[in-house]
């Protein structure tokens, strides 16, 4: 009895169910019909073809762009037991005769190739003599010129369909736009396919935009945050590329630049290390990506302003293949925006093509600058209907409040007007906040009439407002004058005529943060704090693995399938066969091991601290007492170190004694009980205000740790 493609789905590859789509076109190819699939990067296009091949008679064609996407892509196969190989010109002459020797045996079900090759001296010929059972084209947005990564080689493509006609040919693409979709059929010349569009949504990705000020700090604190975690970050330039990396080497970090400026061993090198989870950040310019296999990235960081939606969609849509929760952020500003108005202008371009780029560039605007929710901004670009709000963007968690602001901009404004349309952000700031400096003097910018009018005002928060102020047109900036800001039509209808302005309330990052954070600890339950170490020595297990077998980890088992283990923690094979992503293959080899790696964990549980009734505050004191110091255990812990001191305050209230000033110097310390002295902030009393009051000067914890000490 041959396997049904639910059998094929459950002993190959693991899985129980099929995701939306994938059950039709798997029906259709098997019928013998061409199609075209669409689906977004990580969307599951892979075994919408590699499952037919499996169950027909003969040899599947897979054309792929890129030696090392073939590479990956068979080695995953071959790690769930699927007869896969490729020829490509890195391959040695006898390897190449013995593979050649197992397709005409049968012994095949897939052969992926490149097209050079298959086009090179008389090679479709030999293909012809071979059973072939389906072709597929993987990236096949390469045929048309309208894709982003066109290929000359894939233009000839059509001729397979005409050697083979009564063979399927199934396209795969995550590109959507309709022209690009129909320029590939009749590219491929299967005019007629049916077009398989899944969903372009990833609701595993979250989705966040940040105003482009203190990058590389907010980035230090992001990688934080997620300890051992795999990124991105893209940047814009080469030199770029290098900055942002050498910068998070220096504070510790793991990571390395990745561009094409580089030789192409060394951006191998680069990539291998990556994938072996012996890199945790790249930076790298959009040359980096395509090709990569990586399971499980887990966030994706846009240093500057990509070109468009769809760039910007296949860029963070490399993490979470696995399906795994996983982070998005970009990094938006004004004059990110005019660097990229500036490119398209200065492209050697056709005029039309130039306005196509610039009315693409608006949409990306849009999104950065979105008041709704943000994914329902990038599906409705792939012409989805989207009936809800998501929930997990970041308008959706901190909705934006708009309040009247005109008198606010009229101050700015004002002084703008003043200052003879000579200031840049930071003297405006400064005159509006009434600092004196020694410019401010030198200028007499201290005499005019808004000096001052908006000092109740942070600094941060007035940037806030200019940005916005720029973003919505009341006003402009030189950025051939030293970014000075000018005043417009606009400007002067808000001065004169009391045109009114709405602005959206400036809330902090580390306020956004520490309520995300405190949320996040509040729900973790012992149960998931077992889980999570579980999921630890896992992870420490497959990286031993991977490295004996010079494989990357997620080869071993993707993160999602670690993640299910730790979940249902498996003791037999039963069990383990029932853990989404252990197949049969993969059972035989790693099963054992890691059942008695599960097995070893459960007898400690009953010694471990968490077990033991010892709560959450009690790890953080226990990870302290060990001498770490309050970074090793904020990321030991996966927590903000906010957290973790209110754990270590908890205790103290308990009698136990922390030695606070492990974690604060002497001058902080009374520069900050300055400030709550002069605020009259009580014992107990929120924070915020001193926080405020300092400009953001010290971290939250910091100013905690200080009023502790105050009130002991
Ligand atoms: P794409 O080629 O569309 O970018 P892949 O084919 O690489 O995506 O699939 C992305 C991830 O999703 C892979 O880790 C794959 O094993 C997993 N996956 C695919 N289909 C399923 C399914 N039905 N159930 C669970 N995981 C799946
Ligand atoms: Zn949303």
């Amino acid at each position: 009895m041959p396997l049904t493609k639910e059998q094929v789905l459950k002993q190959y590859f693991g899985y129980d169910k099929f995701r939306p789509l994938q059950a039709d076109i798997i029906d259709w190819v098997l019928y013998g019909q061409d199609c075209m699939v669409l689906m977004p990067t990580g969307g599951g296009k892979s075994l919408c073809f590699q499952i037919p091949a499996l169950m027909m008679q003969g040899l599947t064609i897979v054309i792929s762009p890129l030696i090392a996407l073939m590479h990956d892509q068979v080695q995953a196969l071959q790690a769930n037991g699927v007869p896969a190989a490729y020829i490509n010109s890195s391959l040695g002459s006898s390897e190449k005769s013995a593979i050649e020797r197992q397709c005409r045996s049968g012994e095949l079900k897939l052969l992926y190739i490149s097209p050079e090759k298959l086009f090179a001296n008389g090679y479709l010929e030999w293909i012809k003599s071979l059973n072939i059972s389906m072709i597929a084209v993987d990236e096949s947005h390469c045929v048309s010129v309208w894709g982003h990564d066109f290929r000359p080689e894939y233009t000839q493509l059509h001729v397979l369909k005409t050697a083979f006609p009564r063979v399927p040919v199934i396209a795969l693409t995550a590109t959507a736009d309709r022209v690009t979709r129909k320029d590939i059929l009749m590219q491929l010349g299967i005019p007629d396919a049916r077009i398989f569009i899944s969903s372009f949504d990833r609701p595993n990705l979250s989705l966040a935009v940040q105003p482009g000020r203190n990058r590389l700090k907010t980035i230090q604190k992001f990688i934080a945050e997620r300890p051992r975690k795999a990124g991105i970050i893209y940047c814009l330039s080469r030199k770029n590329t290098e900055q942002v990396s050498d910068a998070l080497l220096k504070v510790g970090i793991s990571s390395r630049h990745y561009h094409a400026g580089m030789s192409t061993d060394e951006r191998a090198q680069v990539q291998d290390q990556f994938l072996r989870d012996n890199i945790q950040v790249i930076c790298a310019t959009i040359a980096f990506g395509m090709g990569i296999d990586k399971s499980n990235v887990r966030w994706v960081i846009h240093y500057s302003l990509p070109s468009n939606i769809e760039s910007f969609y296949q860029e963070i849509g490399r993490a979470g293949r696995d399906g795994v929760r996983s982070d998005t952020l970009l990094f938006y500003s004004y004059n990110d925006l005019l660097v990229r108005k500036d490119m398209i202008a200065q492209s050697e371009l056709p005029l039309e093509m130039k306005e196509v780029q610039g009315a693409k560039l608006e949409r990306l605007k849009q999104y950065a600058e979105a008041e709704i929710c943000r994914r329902r901004i990038l599906l409705s670009y792939f012409n989805e209907e989207v009936t809800h709000d998501c929930g997990n963007c970041d308008v959706c968690k901190n909705p934006p409040i708009r309040f009247d602001a005109t008198v606010l901009a009229q101050k700015a404004l004002s002084a703008i007007a003043r200052t003879n349309e000579n200031v840049a952000m930071g003297m405006l700031i400064d005159i509006l906040r009434g600092s004196n400096n020694r410019r401010i003097i030198e200028h007499k910018y201290h005499e005019i009439k808004t000096f001052g009018a908006g000092k109740d005002l942070k600094f941060e928060e007035w940037a806030d407002y200019l940005q916005q102020m720029l973003n919505s047109g009341i006003m402009d900036i030189a950025y051939d004058e030293q970014h000075v800001f000018k005043l417009n039509n606009a400007s002067w209808a808000v001065l004169k005529e009391g045109r009114q302005v709405q602005l959206v309330r400036f809330r902090p990052f580390e306020e956004k943060q520490a309520e995300r954070e405190a949320s996040i600890t509040k729900d973790k339950t012992k149960k998931e704090i077992i889980r999570d170490e579980l999921f630890e020595r896992l992870r420490a297990l497959r990286k031993r693995i991977a490295d004996e077998r010079d494989i990357p980890p997620f080869v071993v088992f993707s993160d999602a399938t670690l993640s299910d283990m730790a979940q249902k923690k498996p003791l037999n094979q039963t069990e383990m066969l029932n853990v989404s992503g252990v197949g049969e293959q993969k059972y035989t080899q790693y099963g054992e091991t890691f059942l008695t790696e599960i097995r070893a964990f459960i007898k400690t549980i009953p010694k471990s601290s968490v077990a033991a009734g010892i709560n959450t505050a009690q790890y953080s004191y226990q990870l302290y007492q060990e001498g770490k110091s309050l970074e090793q255990i904020a990321q030991q812990r996966e927590l903000n170190p906010v957290t973790i001191i209110s754990h270590l305050i908890k205790l103290e209230e308990e009698g136990v004694a922390i030695d606070w000033w492990k974690f604060i110097s002497k001058k902080e310390y009374s520069d900050i009980v300055a400030v709550a002295n002069s605020l009259g902030i009580k014992k107990g009393e929120a924070v915020k205000p001193i926080f405020e009051a300092m400009n953001g000067k010290y971290d939250y914890y910091k100013i905690r740790i200080a009023l502790s000490i105050k009130y002991q």
